[in-house]
């Protein structure tokens, strides 16, 4: 590389490389074009473990390239997070989702949004919620949750804790994300003014033939309930495990056994057909 520098410089680096720039131009073109088309927000159902019935959603945005192609959002937000284009990113998604809310209103109790460490640690951030909310007067902030994962709690230098506070005193509700994947998960829930434990799905799966599974799950179930939080399992794909998170009593479940994430149209008949049933 000049000098006495050696550079080393492996396919598989070349590789990632050019994902990584493809990823951010894919990103900027889609962010200024419209919006609603080239990042679809989708939602995937949340359902009572006890009837099967749709209670809530998750908002999960994809990118939709010139080509026609949806890429996940594991191919779009590492690059969204480090480029700050997550803001953009992130305040459409809110704002999607909010409007879905309001206009489906009645119909069922929550939506809950995805929200990277990078956008809660944006100053900005609780007054742009705040101001999502007021463009919606009349519904209740308690329908909006917000999730985070416990990276939040470690990559940032602002008070999440106090970050997260301002965001409750909106009326809107946190959820603990990938609850159990993080270094610190007990810290994390001591230290966080959290409404819903979201256990994770290395959890969930094949939990009815692993007994291990099922004491860790019937033992957070237990710590949350206590801590005066609700739980959704993750992730459930089987109707095996479905029984078994009845058994143990966890009140809400998502996973492919009752929807994969749809666009917003598919999704209101799902949850028309739900009502109906
Ligand atoms: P996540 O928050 O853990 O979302 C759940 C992921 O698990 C979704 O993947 C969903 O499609 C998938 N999933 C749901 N049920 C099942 C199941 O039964 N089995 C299996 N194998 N997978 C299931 P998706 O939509 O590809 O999203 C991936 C991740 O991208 C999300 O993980 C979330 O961390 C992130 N993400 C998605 N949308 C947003 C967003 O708007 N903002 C931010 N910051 N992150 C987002
Ligand atoms: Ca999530
Ligand atoms: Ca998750």
């Amino acid at each position: 590389a000049g000098g006495n520098r050696l550079q080393i410089f492996s396919d598989d680096m070349r590789v990632a490389v050019r994902e990584r720039l493809t990823a951010e131009t894919r990103l900027r073109d889609a962010l200024s074009g419209e919006l609603n088309e080239t990042l679809p927000v989708w939602f995937q159902p949340i359902v009572a473990a006890d009837t099967g019935r749709i209670i809530g959603a998750e908002a999960l945005v994809r990118l939709r390239t010139p080509q026609d192609d949806l890429l996940s959002p594991f191919h779009f937000i590492p690059a969204a997070e480090e480029t700050g284009m997550i803001v953009a990113l992130g305040e459409h998604v809110l704002r999607e989702a909010v409007r879905r809310l309001d206009l489906w209103n009645d119909h069922f109790e929550y939506i809950s949004v995805n929200v990277s460490p990078r956008q809660l640690a944006e100053p900005d951030f609780v007054p742009m919620l705040a101001n999502v909310l007021s463009s919606h007067p009349s519904l209740d902030a308690s329908r909006l949750v917000i999730e985070i994962t416990e990276t939040a709690l470690l990559s940032t230098s602002i008070d999440v804790r106090e970050r997260l506070l301002t965001i409750k005193s909106l009326g809107v509700r946190i959820a603990l994300d990938d609850f159990g994947t993080g270094y610190s998960s007990l810290t994390w829930l001591q230290s966080v003014p959290a409404d819903v434990v979201k256990l994770d799905r290395s959890f969930v799966a094949g939990l009815s033939a692993d007994p291990r599974k099922t004491s860790i799950i019937q033992a957070v179930l237990w710590l949350a309930r206590s801590l005066g939080m609700t739980a959704i399992a993750e992730g459930v794909e089987d109707q095996a495990d479905w029984d078994a998170l009845r058994e143990l009593g966890c009140p809400s479940c998502q996973g492919y056994l009752f929807g994969k994430p749809t666009p917003p149209a598919e999704f209101a008949t799902a949850l028309h057909a739900s009502l109906q049933a």
